[in-house]
């Protein structure tokens, strides 16, 4: 197993190696559906690519509500298989990934009128802890009327009829698929951004080749030729099949759900709530940092696929849920300080509303062998990638005697993941031994594991080059350290890749980051050599991303 570099400067030599050979496996699609393929395939000896055109994660995989959760409604659904499957994974992910996979209580407010009853709340956590395989001391406790309240003084109480508390995994979708793609790619998976899968080559009514652009800097596009072709990307998952010619039966059906950030002063929960909204739905309120979130949505969607819009009707909706089950806290339109939207690729059912589809997987192969993965979810990744190995196992066992390796990556620790102990004392060693960074060095462990140890140390050498420095002045060592390891081992390739996938900044950090925006893209500009016109066009589109996520459309 030969590890291949994830620098943002071996772009080009990556997709020379990938077209001067014949891959076993190549995977189009960089979230965390392909980057889960891409290990798996590595992991098991098959020798492998993978093509994102735009960043990995761009799509639904760094739009999500960030749960790695076992999905209480989909018991409501008689999804009992489901939820039983992405309760195991989530324990295999706590336990592989623990830097990114944090638990977290969530309290269910029992309401009259709402989606659940005391008993069924009773009985339906007890079986969805025992599908998913809880620990005791984390399964769920049934709350009285006062005990909720006292839980969560926002909650409103004239409705109230008690609660439920249990446990949930908190995640960060876009770091999660990085770390993925950094796994694989140490198992040998080459792995691009930013090179679209352009053509499809067919050979003899065989899928033979697939013609790859790099969308950064043109020239002639790649020839990559592969024996298997996984078509992994989520919403794009159709127009892929319909250059296959093999857009029949079943298909998509997009869904869009938003999310809105506040600053925790405007929403101070102590705790995640799932709460009932008056239409029968349920939303997530989630604190994180110094921010709470608030989602989400599920309504059909037929729009631009690329950058889905947060429209004045989701933030009023998702305004009058948090209102209407915490009136005191009033929030206005104005108080959002920064939403994402993301579009659910779900396989259509005929007469079934949004939120009733199912969330399970469907793998698609066409005669041309164009192997396509649809549906799912985050928490359920590292399965669909065993099933879709497992085939391309089979149909290689068929085709040219290749032996099936099983598949291992229940036992493989992501990148970061390898902790010496607990994330919170390794956090609380890395404070103390870079004590010039504080409370930075713990948000570094969360982010990036064991990889915060590199970060840290860089910027504690610049540091002793400069001697005394003020705190303002730390803070910007410490980002160049940050964007000089995500240049490095992240193949972060534009500020809004930073800004929005290796860091969350955007959504979490986003007073901290506003001050920030200057020394980040001169940062960049130094990295890539880029001119002042280059730097200030990078900058103003930097600054419409930020102003995009507080822009509602009519
Ligand atoms: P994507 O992440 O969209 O990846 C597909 C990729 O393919 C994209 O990056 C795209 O750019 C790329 N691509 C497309 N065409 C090409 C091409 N021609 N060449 C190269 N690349 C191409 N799941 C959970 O487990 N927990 C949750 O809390 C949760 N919440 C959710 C909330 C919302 C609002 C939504 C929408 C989904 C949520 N999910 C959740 C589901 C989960 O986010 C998705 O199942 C998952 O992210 C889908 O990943 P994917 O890799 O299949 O698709």
């Amino acid at each position: 197993m030969q590890s291949r570099s994830l620098s943002v400067f071996a772009r080009t030599g990556i997709l020379e190696s990938m077209s001067e050979t014949v891959l076993d496996l190549l995977v189009i699609g960089g979230g965390i559906t392909g980057a889960g393929i891409a290990l798996d395939a590595a992991a098991r000896g098959l020798a492998v690519g993978l093509v994102e055109k735009q960043d990995f994660a761009a799509g639904t995989s760094s739009r999500s509500t960030k749960l790695i959760h076992g999905g209480l409604r989909y018991l409501k659904q008689g999804e009992v298989g489901l939820v039983r499957e992405v309760g195991r994974e989530r324990a295999i992910l706590f336990r592989n990934a623990p830097h990114i996979v944090i638990p977290e209580k969530m309290l269910l407010p029992l309401v009259q009128g709402g989606t659940y009853g005391k008993l069924a709340t009773s009985a339906g956590l007890w079986l969805y802890d025992r599908l998913a395989g809880v620990e005791k001391a984390e399964r769920r406790i049934m709350l009285s009327k006062e005990e909720t309240a006292k839980r969560e003084p926002l909650l409103r109480t004239d409705i109230l009829k008690g609660g439920g508390l249990y446990y949930e995994y908190r995640t960060d979708d876009a770091r999660l698929t990085i770390e993925v793609i950094k796994t694989a790619a140490a198992h040998g998976a080459m792995c691009v951004n930013y090179a679209e899968a352009a053509e499809l080559v067919n050979e003899g009514g065989k899928l033979a080749a697939v013609i790859v652009r790099d969308v950064l800097n043109g020239g002639a596009p790649y020839r990559i030729r592969a024996k298997k072709v996984v078509n992994a990307t989520g919403p794009w998952a159709d127009l892929l099949r319909r250059q296959d010619g093999s857009l029949t039966g079943k298909r998509l059906h997009l869904t869009k759900g938003v999310h809105l950030v506040v600053a925790r002063e405007r929403l101070p929960l102590r705790q995640s709530v799932y709460f009932d909204v008056a239409d029968g739905r349920m939303v997530f309120a989630i604190p994180r940092d110094g921010t709470t979130y608030i989602g989400t949505t599920d309504t059909d969607y037929d729009g631009p696929l690329e950058q889905p819009a947060v429209t004045r009707g989701d933030v009023e909706y998702l305004l009058n849920a948090v209102n209407g089950m915490f009136p005191s806290v009033r929030l206005q339109p104005e108080h959002v300080e920064s939403s994402w939207a993301g579009l659910r690729p779900l396989i259509h059912e005929d007469g079934k509303s949004p939120s009733e589809l199912s969330r399970k997987d469907e793998i698609f192969v066409s005669p041309s062998g164009l192997i396509t993965i649809a549906g799912g979810k985050l928490t359920g990744y590292r399965k669909m990638a065993e099933r879709v190995v497992d085939l391309v196992f089979r149909q290689l066992g068929e085709e040219e005697g290749r032996s099936f390796v099983p598949c291992g990556t229940d036992r493989i620790v992501l990148s970061g993941g390898r902790l010496p102990k607990r994330p919170a004392e390794y956090a609380a060693d890395l404070r103390e031994r870079f004590s010039y960074a504080g409370e930075e060095a713990v948000r570094l462990v969360y982010r990036y594991g064991t990889g915060a140890e590199s970060i840290l140390q860089r910027g504690k050498e610049e540091i002793g080059n400069h001697g005394e420095m003020n705190i303002e002045s730390v803070r910007q060592t410490l980002l160049m350290s940050e964007l000089d390891y995500a240049l490095r081992e992240e193949m972060v390739c534009a500020p809004e890749d930073f800004v929005i996938r290796r860091t969350g900044d955007l959504y979490f950090r986003r007073r901290q980051l506003n001050g920030m925006l200057p020394v980040l893209v001169e940062g960049f500009a130094r990295a890539f050599g880029w001119d002042e016109a280059h730097a200030n066009t990078m900058r103003e589109r930097l600054e419409a991303v930020c102003e995009a996520a507080v822009r509602f459309e009519t």
